[in-house]
């Protein structure tokens, strides 16, 4: 096991950045006026730009720094020399996107339906608009179709209303996101409440969430990176009923709904938050630890059970001179601690980020097929 003292994660400085609330803060997340809607779905990936580097990874894929050396394996994972396996969220949403475009183009074939997603864009925000070229351009490489409204800074609500509601009646049209941040002169709730729950593939609909907490209901879609972490215990064979589980972080949009989904999957669940006493003791207990909490590092191996495996899904851009960029992204957990203690780890970049982009692709096909009733 890696002592702590040996480890490079404790002599990191996080970077502060310039929130699109307004907040700049190092962990702008717990400094933003509460209750910041916007700074919420802003950082949700498919909603985020590259002002919030926290967000970085997801804004681009071409823009993704790159991974940790490892190799991509078959399997989409690698054994260390500690003979822990390194998941390669790559790997695994390549092999989703594969599978989408098969199916894509199976529906086509069969019925002559392509599944569509809609997008609506307000503004003239430089990082909103690399974000949906980069959602159509992950359309277009599996045969989904999109469709894109750019309204200007100026438009009113009502118009934004309008677009939804023409894309709700449109039969075309599967899925719809409104890329966020919003003009400040909107109310991005109201707007967002609008679109249909049976095409909120984004999964944060209250209804979908209320159906995902309460047993024998069925929400219409999950979160896409939630739902991405249990993807990737899934293709890893990794296990979950019966097991101790522990989330660090209870958002709304990745700590929360991965809780409900492990609990759903029959691991007994722990959530710590930063209210919690003694984390470290409480996730020592997990066999799977799910972290999306935004502080760089803050899982030592000294949190860790042996042989536990870990979903990493934060993202956090801390200081690096020797980077061209001036910074790199690391994870919530200290990798090289973990790697020595765990038997399996998602690494930060290439584990969890890419599953999001491809959980938004398989939201928008199932959604096609169940209103298209195609098997
Ligand atoms: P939020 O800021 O919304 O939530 C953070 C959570 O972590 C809160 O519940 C907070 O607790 C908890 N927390 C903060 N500090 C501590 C601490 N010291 N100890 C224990 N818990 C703590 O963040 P998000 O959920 O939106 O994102 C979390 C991370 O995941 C970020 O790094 C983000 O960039 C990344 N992310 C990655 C995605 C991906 O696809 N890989 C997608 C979305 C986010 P409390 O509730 O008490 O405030």
């Amino acid at each position: 096991m890696a002592s702590a003292a040996a480890s490079s994660c404790s002599s990191i400085s996080m970077m502060f950045l310039t929130h699109s609330c307004g907040a700049t803060s190092s962990t702008a997340h717990r400094l933003l006026p509460p209750g910041c809607l916007r700074h919420r779905l802003h950082c949700h990936p498919l909603q985020m730009g590259p002002t919030y580097l926290r967000c970085l990874t997801f804004h681009s894929s071409a823009a993704e720094p790159p991974s940790p050396p490892h190799v991509v394996l078959p399997h989409a994972s690698l054994t260390t020399e500690a003979n822990t396996k390194v998941i390669d969220g790559k790997a695994v949403a390549k092999q989703i996107r594969d599978e989408i475009t098969v199916e894509v183009s199976r529906m086509k074939e069969a019925i002559g339906v392509i599944p569509g997603l809609a997008v609506i864009l307000v503004g003239d925000r430089k990082d909103s608009a690399t974000y949906v070229r980069n959602k159509k351009k992950a359309c277009e490489s599996v045969g989904i179709s999109s469709l894109e409204v750019h309204l200007a800074e100026d438009s009113t609500e009502e118009e934004v209303l309008k677009h939804i509601s023409g894309y709700n009646d449109d039969p075309s049209v599967h899925g719809i996101l409104v890329q966020l941040p919003l003009p400040s002169h909107m109310n991005e709730q109201n707007v967002l409440n609008a679109v249909r729950i049976e095409k909120d593939v984004d999964g944060f609909h209250p209804l979908n969430i209320g159906r995902l907490a309460m047993r024998g209901r069925e929400p219409l879609f999950v979160p896409c990176t939630p739902k991405g972490c249990i993807e990737l215990l899934h293709r890893h064979g990794i296990s979950i009923k019966g097991k101790r589980a522990v989330v660090i972080g209870r958002s709304n949009i990745v700590g929360m709904p991965a809780a409900l989904l492990l609990q759903r999957e029959d691991a007994t669940v722990t959530v710590v938050h930063s209210r919690t006493n003694n984390p470290e003791e409480i996730t020592k207990q997990a066999d799977i630890i799910i972290s999306a909490v935004g502080q760089p590092n803050m899982v030592k191996g000294s949190w860790i059970k042996p042989g536990a495996v870990i979903i990493d899904v934060g993202i956090n851009p801390v200081e690096d001179p020797s980077s061209p960029r001036g910074y790199r992204l690391v994870g919530d957990v200290c990798y090289e601690e973990a790697i020595e203690v765990a038997s399996a780890v998602t690494p930060v970049p290439g584990g969890v980020g890419p599953m999001t982009i491809a959980m938004l692709l398989q939201n928008t096909l199932i959604s096609a097929k169940r209103m298209h009733n195609f098997e």
